[in-house]
C-alpha cells in the first residue's frame, strides 16, 4: 500500500543495476518499488497519492558534501556584497553599509560577506579608512568571498583588540600600511580569533537565518549536506540539535568538527536519539594552507594530528587547495595508514583545485576521496584564465582525471562561498564553461551520470551512507527530486536553467515550486 507513486518518470536511479525507470513507489519514508509505468494499476491502492511526472527526470535528493550551514545563514542575514549583487566598486561597498548604518543603533555591528577583490574596479580590498568614512560609529566586518580574509574599520578594530603594535596571530597576516605599520583592516586566515571576539548574531536572528538557509537548500534539492566547518564544536553541535528539534532545519545534516572535539566524537558524545540519520557526526576538519608563506599547521603538528584521529577510527578531512599542501596531506595521510592500515577509512580531501597527474596517482594510490567544487569552475574560470600560469590550467579541478584513476570524487557548494546549487555544479562537471562562455580544461569533462553521482551516490559514500542513500533503489531512503524537465533531453549546456519543482525527505514532501501547484 504505497503513499506516493510517481508515475510516467524519467527515473535516474543512479544505481548501475537499474539505471532508469518510469515508477517509483513509496510507503512509510521508504523505497518500495523501482518499475514500470504498466505497474501502477496493480500497484496503486485509493489512499496513494499520485504523481503523473509527465516526463520529467526523478533523482535522488542532492546531496552538498562539504557546506558551511551557520555562514550560510549568517550571508542570508547580513550585506550581500557579491558582484552577483550588483556589487562592482569599493563606493558600491561603502553605500551598502551607509544606509544599513541608517537603520542601526549606534554602535552595532554592520556585517557583510561575498566581496572579492577580482569582481571590484578598484581590484583591490577595501580598506578600513574606506569603511570609517561610511561607518565611523559602527563597527563593520565584511568578509571575503573565500571566508579567508576580513576587512574590519577602525571602530572594530579597536573593540577586538588589534593595533598596530598587535603581533599576527599564528596562521593568520594582519595587512599593514607599509610606511606607518598601521593595520589596514585586512585580515588573513584569522576567522577564528574573529569568531572569539566578535559578538555571535542574536539568537532569534540567527533561527530566521537557518530557517531561510533551510529552505533555500530544499529548492534547490539539497536533502542533505555535510558541514565542512573545521570550527565546530560542541556548542555548535548544541545549537543544530536545537534548530532540528524546533523544526527550523529539515535537510539531514553530517558535521565534521575542529580537531579540539576528536576524543568527543570518538567517545559518541555527539549523538542525536531523536534521529541519528538527520543529524550525525562526521569526523575531523582540518586546514592547511601556505598564507604566510609556510605551511600551517606545521609538518609535525600536522602529522600528529592525521594520526592520531586516524588511530582513534574517525575520518579526516583536510582542507587543501594547492600543490604544497596537498603533497603534505597526501604525506600525512600515507604515514598514518603504514602505521596503522585501515582499509576503508574514506579520508578525504576538500578542494583540490589544482592537482596535477602526480599528485592524483598519490591520492588514488592512498584510496582519499576528493571533496570538489564545480560550481566554482563555472564561476571563476573567467579569473582562472586571467591569473593561473598557462601551465598550471590543466591542472584545475581535474574531475575527468581523478575520476579516471579511481578516485572517489563527490561534490559540494562550500556555501555561502558558492552558492548552494548542485544544478550549476553538475553543469560546470558537465561543460567546463565560464560564465562568459570560455573553456576550462575540457579534457577534463566528465559525463551526465557521473556528474550526477558527485552530488548523489558517490556524496553519500563520502559519510558511509551509501547503504540507504545516495540512489533510488528498494528499501532506500525516499529522499527524492522531481526536475521541471527532461534531463536527457536537455542541451548538456542547458542543464543549469533546468529547476527543482519538488522536493521529498523521508517519503515527506518538504518543499514545492510555486510554478507547480500541482504538486502542493
Ligand atoms: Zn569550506
Amino acid at each position: 500500500m504505497p503513499d506516493f507513486i510517481f508515475h510516467n518518470a524519467q527515473v535516474l536511479t543512479m544505481d548501475p543495476r537499474r539505471p532508469v525507470a518510469e515508477l517509483v513507489a513509496i510507503r512509510d519514508g521508504i523505497i518500495t518499488a523501482v518499475t514500470e509505468n504498466h505497474r501502477l494499476k496493480s500497484l496503486r491502492t485509493p489512499k496513494t497519492q499520485v504523481i503523473d511526472c509527465q516526463g520529467c527526470t526523478l533523482l535522488p535528493g542532492f546531496i552538498d558534501a562539504h557546506c558551511h550551514l551557520r555562514a550560510l545563514a549568517e550571508s542570508l542575514l547580513t550585506l550581500d556584497l557579491r558582484s552577483a549583487a550588483g556589487i562592482v566598486t569599493i563606493a558600491d561597498i561603502r553605500s551598502r553599509i551607509a544606509s544599513q548604518t541608517k537603520t542601526l543603533p549606534l554602535g552595532t555591528w554592520v556585517r557583510g560577506h561575498g566581496y572579492h577583490e577580482f569582481d571590484l574596479a578598484e581590484r583591490r580590498h577595501p580598506t578600513r579608512w574606506d569603511l570609517d568614512a561610511v561607518s565611523p560609529h559602527h563597527p563593520v566586518k565584511l568578509s571575503h568571498k573565500t571566508g579567508h580574509a576580513h576587512v574590519l574599520n577602525s571602530l572594530a578594530l579597536q573593540r577586538i583588540g588589534l593595533s598596530r603594535y598587535s603581533g599576527d596571530p599564528e596562521g593568520g597576516i594582519i595587512d599593514r600600511d607599509l610606511d606607518t605599520g598601521e593595520p589596514t583592516g585586512l585580515l588573513y586566515e584569522m576567522g577564528s580569533l574573529l569568531a572569539e571576539r566578535i559578538p555571535r548574531i542574536d539568537r532569534r536572528d540567527m533561527e530566521q537565518g537557518i530557517e531561510m538557509a533551510s529552505r533555500l537548500l530544499l529548492s534547490q534539492g539539497i536533502t542533505s549536506l555535510y558541514d565542512a566547518s573545521a570550527r565546530n564544536d560542541q556548542r555548535q553541535w548544541e545549537q543544530v540539535v536545537t534548530w532540528k528539534d524546533n523544526g527550523r532545519l529539515t535537510p539531514k545534516i553530517g558535521m565534521f568538527f575542529g580537531a579540539a572535539a576528536m576524543a568527543l566524537i570518538a567517545d559518541r558524545r555527539f549523538r542525536y536519539p531523536r534521529n541519528p540519520r538527520h543529524l550525525f557526526p562526521l569526523g575531523i576538519k582540518l586546514i592547511l594552507d601556505e598564507t604566510t608563506g609556510k605551511l600551517h599547521p606545521e609538518t609535525p603538528e600536522l602529522h600528529r594530528l592525521v594520526s592520531k584521529a586516524h588511530d582513534l577510527g574517525l575520518q579526516v578531512a583536510i582542507h587543501a587547495v594547492e600543490e604544497g599542501p596537498l603533497e603534505a596531506a597526501c604525506t600525512a595521510f600515507g604515514n598514518a595508514l603504514a602505521n596503522s592500515p585501515r582499509s576503508d577509512h574514506r579520508h578525504r580531501l576538500e578542494h583540490a583545485f589544482l592537482c596535477p597527474p602526480e599528485l592524483i596517482a598519490r591520492i588514488a594510490a592512498l584510496g582519499i576521496q576528493v571533496i570538489t567544487q564545480p560550481g566554482f569552475l563555472h564561476e571563476n574560470a573567467d579569473r582562472y584564465l586571467e591569473t593561473v600560469a598557462e601551465e598550471k590550467r590543466d591542472y584545475l579541478y581535474p574531475i575527468g582525471s581523478l575520476m579516471k584513476s579511481g578516485v572517489w570524487v563527490a561534490a559540494g557548494s562550500d556555501s555561502p562561498v558558492g552558492p548552494p546549487t548542485p544544478l550549476t555544479g553538475i553543469h560546470a562537471a558537465v561543460n567546463r564553461l565560464s560564465l562568459k562562455g570560455a573553456s576550462l580544461g575540457p579534457q577534463e569533462r566528465i559525463s551526465l551520470p557521473n556528474a550526477l553521482a558527485l552530488y548523489t551516490c558517490n556524496a553519500a559514500r563520502a559519510a558511509f551512507e551509501e547503504s540507504f542513500k545516495g540512489s533510488i533503489e528498494f528499501g532506500k531512503t525516499a529522499d527524492l527530486i522531481l526536475l521541471n524537465g527532461n534531463l536527457l533531453r536537455f542541451d548538456g549546456t542547458a542543464i543549469k536553467e533546468m529547476a527543482v519543482v519538488l522536493t521529498l525527505l523521508d517519503g515527506n514532501i518538504v518543499w514545492t515550486s510555486e510554478s507547480h501547484p500541482s504538486y502542493r
